[in-house]
């Protein structure tokens, strides 16, 4: 953090922009950079070299030695490896260089990145390359290149690619449709994201005595503090001093990378807190969610703290989510979800709102998978978070309108409908009104919506480009139905498809308390899915429907969607595995120790005390009860272990991660459950951990 940070004047001071751009490259090769980041079309390959170049040299002057191709691989995470510009010329002297070729394409071992069996099919060989439309930046000594990674044959490796396909599928099936009602041919579609991430700060110090949390990110044992949330006197409360700084720092460093980091606030939980930047291309805004995801880290380390950015780092205290807000807008710059001022613009937001409404119905399985890992199973269906069910929150207004399409349809034909969708403007729907339902996983918020299921450590792109693939396919729908009216008859059409996706999608709507129970019966009866668990949401991912959608708008082939389905399953099981073998660890070789030595003392105080005093039943209670949790614990780790063992060669991936579930995650439960208990009984001086008091208030 410097004392001297101006925010004018260092904002996006290590990013290549455009601003950058235009002042450093010759006129035409600026344009023609342009062009190709607006239409996200290929790059001119001639002006590649002048553009390496300029960047090169401009690195250079921030101080860069290295370059690096910047990726996210199916790890959720990202990669890179840094090539220094340092070059010889014939005569060994050194020359700095950076060619188009270095610019535009690499070559990574792809064999060390997770491929989901791809490679075994196709050829081994991985290229990451260069997406101009996320800007390059300087990060400390590396020259940074947002890249998409993918195969020799052209499979998506990455995280990056689908979504910059899906994106192309939003804007093609949404500017068809945007033609259809009478806009201007040239008007393109893009979707944007704002993603606010949660996060929660402990002291290094406290960090360094939990391997569960160096092993997993999240605590494996450890009893609830007398002090926990209840009293929500830290969502909103006064800022921390020590984390005050922090935040700070972090704010200053995303800012010089370009990340428009916008509100900083405590959350719900002690400990935890929040960031949002300011929306953008829901490209730029998953590499910068990258980006958010490793400062927070990396700037704790300076700070003496550690950012937990695990799902549910602490049992009984709220976890951590990202809400991803999302909408779309016209090239023009106008937001598709709010509602216009006229009758044209009201049908338009009307249409693309039911695209949405429909398409969330259709695709819940879609939305509940993108979410799915073994991390964000802790919270989601937790009342903390949204339950694993789908459904939409539209807030009363907008229902109001569309349940007046609905009646209105109902009483009389054309004349009524024409007259609903020419309402010559609707209700402004003021957010104050519609955003109180924090319960919603899918809530509509005045003029975007927002995905709460999202985890807070999961890359956005997963989510994002569902989210982009299965309203595309929506919009495509209504498209194909107006491309077959008169034109004169096209009014009547927008009228009939809002009014029959109102009707048809009714069930997915639900404005009440996603947290009850009444609830998830209620779901049941509406038929809507309650995929609960991760296996049960990834064994949807290949069904016909998924595996159609995808291939039909370019953006996951079958043996993508095939290879993202095996990832993922791995991922849950690799995770419970290391938790597992992780608890077993803890609680051989550090609780079982201690309770034997704490029996032990107690057993010496008893036989200490005879005849010295008239009782010991204190001390012969507690050594009882020590004594049953002691032998329950043993029991306990030999449950885990056999339900480890359990796990046959020959099992699909989809088989063992269901065995987890069911079996090694309830084992994992029930040693935990014993632990904890005797967390509460033993003495403090000998518990080997730090207490949950201890970590959730160790920044002071
Ligand atoms: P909240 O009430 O949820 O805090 P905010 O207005 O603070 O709402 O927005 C939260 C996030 O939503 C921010 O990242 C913000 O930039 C983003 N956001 C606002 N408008 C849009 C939009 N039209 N599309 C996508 N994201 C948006
Ligand atoms: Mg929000």
């Amino acid at each position: 953090m410097s004392e001297k940070f101006d925010l004018l004047k260092d904002y996006e001071k290590d990013v290549f922009t455009l601003k950058v751009m235009k002042e450093r490259l010759p006129k035409d090769v600026y344009n023609s950079l342009l062009e190709s980041i607006r239409s996200q079309a290929p790059l001119n390959q001639k002006i590649a070299g002048v553009v390496a170049t300029a960047m090169k040299e401009w690195a250079i002057e921030k101080g860069a030695t290295h370059y690096s191709h910047w990726f996210q691989p199916m790890t959720g995470l990202t990669a890179e490896k840094q090539e220094s510009f340092v070059n010889f010329s014939d005569n060994r002297e050194i020359t700095l260089e950076f060619s188009a070729k270095e610019l535009i394409q690499s070559e990574p071992d792809a064999s060390s990145f997770p491929s989901g069996g791809i490679r075994a099919t196709f050829e081994a060989r991985g290229y990451t390359t260069w997406d101009p439309t996320s800007p390059a930046f300087v990060k400390g000594h590396v020259l940074t290149i947002p890249t998409a990674f993918a195969s020799y044959s052209g499979e998506a490796l990455d995280k990056k690619t689908p979504l910059l396909r899906s994106m192309q599928a939003i804007n093609k099936e949404g500017s068809r449709l945007l033609k259809l009602i009478g806009e201007p041919e040239d008007t393109g579609v893009l979707s944007n994201c704002g993603a606010e991430q949660e996060y929660f700060l402990i002291d290094e110090s406290v960090f360094g005595e939990r391997i569960d949390l160096i092993n997993t990110g999240r605590t494996l044992f450890g009893s609830p503090p007398a002090k926990g949330q209840e009293l929500d006197d830290h969502y909103y409360g006064s800022i921390k001093e020590r984390v005050a700084d922090y935040m700070q720092d972090l704010d200053e460093t995303l800012w010089k990378l370009g990340v428009a980091s916008k509100t900083r606030h405590n959350e719900v939980a002690p400990a935890q807190h929040e960031i949002a930047p300011i929306y953008e291309s829901v490209n730029a805004a998953a590499d910068r969610n990258q980006i958010v995801m490793d400062t927070l880290k990396s700037v704790a380390k300076r700070h003496g703290m550690v950012a937990l950015i695990h799902e549910k780092p602490f049992e009984g205290v709220n976890g951590s989510g990202k809400h991803c807000n999302w909408s779309l807008a016209t090239t023009r710059g106008e937001n598709i979800f709010e509602p216009g001022a006229t009758p044209e613009e009201n049908a338009r937001f009307l249409l693309f709102l039911s695209a949405v409404i429909k398409a969330v119905d259709d695709y819940q399985d879609l939305l509940r998978l993108a979410v799915a890992s073994a991390a964000n199973d802790h919270r989601l269906g937790r009342a903390e978070a949204p339950p694993a069910i789908i459904s939409i929150f539209l807030g009363d207004d907008v229902t109001e309108v569309l349940e007046g399409i609905r009646k209105g349809k109902k009483s009389t034909s054309r004349s009524v409908t024409k007259m609903d969708i020419g309402v010559d403007v609707l209700p402004k729907f003021s957010r104050d009104v519609t955003d109180r339902n924090r319960t919603s996983p899918f809530a509509f918020t005045g003029n975007k919506f927002e995905f709460r299921m999202v985890g807070s450590s999961q890359s956005i792109s997963g989510p994002l480009f569902v989210l982009n693939t299965i309203v595309a396919d929506a919009l495509a729908g209504f498209a194909d139905r107006l491309e077959k009216v008169k034109a004169k008859d096209v009014k009547d059409e927008i009228a009939a498809i809002i009014y029959e996706t109102a009707n048809k999608h009714e069930r997915i709507i639900f404005n009440g308390n996603n947290y009850t129970d009444e609830w998830v019966s209620v779901a049941k009866k509406r038929g809507l899915l309650n995929l609960a668990s991760t296996p049960d949401a990834l064994s949807h991912y290949s069904d016909k429907k998924n595996v159609e959608l995808f291939e039909k708008y370019g953006v996951l082939y079958p043996a993508e969607v095939k290879a993202r389905e095996e990832l993922k399953l791995e991922a849950y099981v690799t995770t419970l595995n290391i938790e597992a073998l992780t608890m077993i660890e803890m609680a051989k070789r550090d609780i079982i120790p201690v309770v034997i030595e704490f029996s032990g003392s107690i057993a010496n105080t008893i036989a200490s005390l005879k005849g010295a005093r008239a009782s010991t039943k204190l001390e012969t209670a507690l050594l009882k009860e020590v004594s049953k949790y002691a032998d329950k614990i043993g029991d306990d780790v030999v449950n885990l272990e056999t339900a480890l063992a359990k796990v046959g060669a020959d099992w699909s991936t989809l088989k063992t991660a269901k065995h987890y579930r069911k079996n090694v995650l309830t084992a994992m439960n029930g040693l935990r459950d014993t632990a904890d208990a005797l967390e509460q009984i033993v003495d403090r001086e000998y518990w080997p951990l730090p207490s949950y008091g201890e970590l959730l208030l160790s920044v002071k």
